[in-house]
């Protein structure tokens, strides 16, 4: 099979359709509005990053979508990156609506004294961000106007950078692999429009190559292509057909704790400039999610799959067993659905299969007096089994 027809029934705007997980409408340009199956894959991705995090010493926080200008104008933002910002007048006050999720972080951390025991500190942020793109280059969820990034931002000792850089390498890792993704590394130096001083970059550089060379990863370096407070570690995840897609990046800055005057009391007592590491994992929940559905094709793993099981009696006779069995998947968490329709039960299983539900329970006659249901997998793989090891079965899958 050509890659090319491999990608084209694989593209995830066309499975985003037919599975009815998201749509793009013109009244939001960029912006994509999610349907309720595609909600579920969102928090069930959204979940498992709450709980890795937490475990990974992570604080979350949330920091308002829109903050005054001026803010903007001090991050830099203003100057570097005001073209691809949307702004909102209200009360003779200018607002810039956030395209990074930093400033707010840097905010909290300022809100009050901190002392060197404290650092680590692991702020996270799901945080929606706004960047204007050109309008031809947006397209269904890779290329979008509005997303939410799976932000961190960390405020380290100097000589905390190498262990941290190291627990977040870490924790990439155990994402990617849940997805079955191998991933390649890419270390982009200073960029030509830069801030601070060149002994800083030198210094942010070797500490990143110094940590890939400690951990023997193999990486390539992108001269001039970091971010224009700091160097920055780019992860481009294998897909399931060899297609590569840029998603995690960690990012050393030591120019925003200057620029915000951000502070620490050191054992010494004295006054101290934490630094500052900026991470995402997914990237973008909304442009990972276009990754996933395209990498399975839409057939998802049965924790992110929008429904994981649905009933499908094969005559009238069975609707009352088949809604038995139905609420007794509920009760054990499992996202279920009834198709009771007075439809033939080839058919229905053909409409279940094209929206690719993992499995299906047939029930009929044999099986509402027995106590059993038929279970199918997405192969078209079917046996008998006794309701209670069927659930049974599908609390396990979901645990898988
Ligand atoms: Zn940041």
């Amino acid at each position: 099979m050509s890659v090319q027809f491999d990608s084209e029934k694989r593209n995830h705007r066309k499975l985003g359709a037919e599975m009815e997980l998201f749509i793009s409408m013109e009244e939001a340009p960029g912006m994509p509005f999610f349907l309720p199956n595609g909600m579920v894959i969102r928090n069930e991705l959204e979940k498992f990053w709450k709980e890795e995090h937490r475990k990974a010493g992570y604080q979350e926080i949330k920091t308002p979508i829109m903050m005054k200008q001026e803010l903007w104008e001090q991050s830099g933002h203003w100057h570097h990156y005001h073209e691809n910002m949307y702004f909102s007048d209200v009360d003779d006050q200018s607002y810039a609506i956030k395209p990074m999720n930093c400033p707010g972080a840097v905010l909290i951390y300022k809100s009050r004294k901190r002392s060197y025991r404290e650092l680590p500190i692991r702020y996270g942020e799901l945080g929606l961000v706004h960047r204007h793109e050109l309008s031809g280059s947006i397209s269904g969820l890779l290329r979008v106007r509005s997303f939410t990034q799976d932000d961190a931002h960390i405020f380290v000792l100097e000589d905390q950078i190498q262990s941290e850089l190291n627990s977040v390498l870490d924790l990439i890792d155990v994402f990617y692999s849940k997805f079955g993704f191998s991933y390649k590394i890419e270390l982009s130096t200073r960029p030509e429009e830069y801030m601070g001083s060149i002994d800083m970059w030198n210094k942010a550089e070797e500490d990143l190559k110094r940590v890939l060379q400690n951990r023997n990863t193999d990486y390539q370096i992108n001269e001039g292509d970091g971010s224009f407070y700091g160097p920055k570690i780019d992860f481009h995840l294998v897909d399931s057909i060899g297609r590569s897609w840029q998603c995690g990046t960690v990012q050393l800055d030591f120019q925003m704790p200057v620029k915000f005057d951000c502070e620490f009391i050191g054992e010494d007592n004295k006054v101290h400039r934490p630094i500052m590491i900026h991470r995402a994992i997914y990237g973008s929940i909304e442009r990972f999610m276009a990754i996933l559905i395209e990498h399975y094709e839409g057939n998802f793993p049965m924790w992110i799959a929008p429904v994981q099981v649905k009933v499908l009696p094969i005559s009238e006779k069975q609707k009352e067993y088949a809604l038995q069995v139905k609420r007794q998947l509920e009760n054990e968490g499992i996202r279920v659905e009834l198709d009771d329709r007075d439809e033939k039960i080839g058919y229905k299983i053909r409409e279940a299969q094209m929206t690719k539900t993992p499995y299906l329970m047939v029930v009929g006659s044999k099986e509402s007096e027995a106590g059993t249901v038929s279970l199918r997998n997405r192969k078209g793989k079917s046996e008998v089994l006794n309701l209670v090891n069927a659930i049974q079965f599908m609390v396990e899958e979901v645990r898988k």
